[in-house]
């Protein structure tokens, strides 16, 4: 199970499906990894499988999820124009804007930063992609669905905590998802961590002097991630519009026109 030698943790899904193979709350015996309560697939992922697990899997030809959030991935799923979608929102009713794919391309132009393509990447049946990145240790984001709440744009779904991907080498509708490029997920931009980290992980007061409230994004010159504030607003409160230091290094991307007080 290549998923599993990467590190990540997995469960499976129903032959042929997206749908978990494990039961639901309505039919839970309470009996294994439920003798306490019904679990939920996430919970019940595993980075290692058995013997018997792996016999288990084959004999039933189960696909196989990555549990994101388990992992420490955060998947950008970008995802292509469907016929019986609802009519795209106005604001990416725009000339060249065909699919997910120039959303999250527009969303990175627009922030000043490369689109970060140079990572572990997953073709889908579909003719979607799925982008794979590592989330800094003792950040928490959750799922995004287009452009609610923190999400990205319209086509552009991401996976984190509470949510999976189908994993490559799996077979839905007779068409299987395929490693696209192959390599190791690299980390999440920071820009973008920033960009996504919800609403309630940001620090509720912040004053513009004060470093290390709420975690943040940022990562230390020695390469990890230190506990300084992702946004630095201005005397009101609110985030400037465009991008600022905090230091004289990287600039720091901000929320165009949102407190960061949480709503
Ligand atoms: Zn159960």
């Amino acid at each position: 199970m290549a998923a599993t030698e990467r590190g990540w943790y997995v469960f499976p899904l129903r032959t042929g499906s997206k749908h978990p193979a494990l039961h639901g709350a309505d039919h839970c015996d309470r009996s294994g990894d439920c003798r306490d309560g019904h679990r939920i697939p996430e919970q019940r992922a595993v980075s290692t499988l058995t013997e018997r697990d792996r016999a288990l899997w084959a004999k039933h030809g189960w696909n196989v999820a990555v549990a994101t959030g388990p992992s420490g991935l955060v998947v950008v799923n970008l995802d292509v124009p469907k016929v019986d979608d609802k009519p795209r929102p106005d604001e990416w009713n725009l000339p060249g804007i065909h699919d997910g794919f120039d959303v999250f391309a527009t969303v990175c132009e627009q922030a000043g930063h490369p689109v970060p393509w140079d990572t572990f990447t997953v073709r889908t049946p579909s003719g979607g992609t799925h982008l794979y990145y590592t989330v800094p240790p003792g950040i928490q984001l959750r799922n995004t669905g287009g452009g609610r709440g923190r999400g990205l744009g319209w086509k552009v779904d991401t996976r984190a905590l509470g949510g999976h991907v189908v994993a490559a080498g799996s077979v839905v509708d007779g068409r299987p998802y395929e490693i696209e490029h192959d390599r190791q997920p690299q980390p999440l931009p920071q820009w973008l961590c920033e960009r996504l980290i919800p609403f309630k992980s940001r620090p509720r007061r912040v004053r513009a002097s004060t470093a290390a409230v709420g975690p943040s994004c940022r990562p230390q010159s020695t390469g990890r991630w230190n506990g300084s504030p992702p946004h630095r607003p201005d005397a009101t409160g609110r985030c400037t519009t465009r991008p600022v230091r905090s230091d004289n290094s990287s600039p720091v991307a901000h929320c165009p026109n949102r407190t960061c007080e949480t709503p």
